[in-house]
């Protein structure tokens, strides 16, 4: 039995910033490596899945629910420390439960430059690592030196260039879509130190920018689809006729101000709602324009498909 208990029937739509989706059967947040153990040996003496999950902001969670384990790598694991290094360069030690905009915000607080896309996005440190979350030019890739992470018998340490970092994807991910463990417990990354005013002026510039092209107040998990090579998904979107459409009331739109959001108006759609809306999106765009868009947002449980 794991040290920690994990907690029965927990409603998981405050757990995603797209405000829908069912409880997951069992739910528990720990605190450390071995505690991350325990639970799968817990869950794997009980025959249930586990899913791992970081701030649920690329994640569309079924109505159903998940029916096992959701291992929330969250707060408890959120350390945060730094060293200087020779050369003048900075190492920064995250655990994989804290928020990546307060890892990019401590780094802009050292004048460390490389890490300012960071703060505007709402993950955790472990899910930028597995997503390899990029925006404005800047990649997680850019700076992480070494990842730490439990591969269901061990916890392992990874060099960065080792990792298999790719467009939205790493080894974590592949290790996952392959259905082996790779629980990330937390990275390094090695910054070189600029200059305070351009670091905090590329940060308040970048929130800027953000703010007047995304819809941040309005549930979502961020960009819906993947950039299709060559193409803007929001673009194709727009040319598809879909900016602001919506099937019916449920809530379920396509952001009349970013094309390539699609939100959750009031958060009173359900999760079914989301992804009949992103399916319609995926075969009007196909048709308008030949390109098949692929989700970047990812399914957590049954969604009968
Ligand atoms: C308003 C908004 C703006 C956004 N802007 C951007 C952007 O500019 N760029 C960008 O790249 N993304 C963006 N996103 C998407 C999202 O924030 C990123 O993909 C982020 O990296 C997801 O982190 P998370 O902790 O929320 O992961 P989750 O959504 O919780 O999980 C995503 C995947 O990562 C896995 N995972 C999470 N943590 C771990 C861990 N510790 N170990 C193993 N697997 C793990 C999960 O199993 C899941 O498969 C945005 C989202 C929103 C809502």
């Amino acid at each position: 039995m794991a040290d920690i208990i994990p907690l029965e029937n927990v409603p998981l739509a405050g757990y995603s910033t797209f405000r829908c989706g069912g409880p997951a059967r069992f739910f528990a947040e720990p605190s450390n490596g071995d505690e991350v153990a325990s639970l799968f040996r817990w869950a794997d003496e009980k025959g249930l899945d586990v899913f791992v999950l970081g701030n649920g902001s690329n994640c569309l969670i079924s109505d159903d629910g998940f029916e096992g384990l959701v291992i929330r790598i969250a707060r408890n694991m959120s350390e945060l420390s730094s060293a200087e290094m020779n050369g003048g360069s900075v190492k920064v030690t995250a655990g994989a439960g804290l928020p990546f905009a307060r890892f990019g915000n401590y780094c802009a607080e050292l004048s460390l430059t490389g890490a300012e896309f960071a703060c505007g996005i709402p993950g955790s440190c472990g899910g930028a690592v597995f997503m390899n979350a990029g925006a404005y030019g800047g990649e997680t890739k850019d700076f992480v030196s070494r990842v730490n992470y439990w591969d269901g018998k061990d916890i392992c340490y990874i060099d960065g260039d080792q990792c298999g970092f790719g467009y939205r994807t790493s080894l974590f991910e592949k290790l996952n879509a392959e259905g082996k463990t790779a629980v990330i417990l937390g990275f390094e990354a090695v910054l070189p130190k600029g200059s305070k005013e351009e670091i905090t002026g590329l940060v308040d510039d970048l929130r800027i920018r953000r703010t007047a092209s995304q819809p941040l107040d309005v549930p979502s998990a961020g960009s819906t689809f993947k950039r299709p090579e060559g193409y803007f998904a929001a673009k194709l979107i727009e040319e598809a006729g879909l900016k602001g459409f919506a099937l019916d009331d449920s809530g379920a739109q396509v952001s009349p101000k970013h094309a390539g959001f699609i939100v959750n108006n009031g958060g009173k759609a359900k999760a079914s709602d989301v992804l009949r809306l992103i399916d319609y999106v995926v075969e009007k765009v196909f048709v308008n324009s030949g390109v098949r868009l692929e989700k970047e947002v990812r399914l957590v449980g049954n969604f009968g498909v």
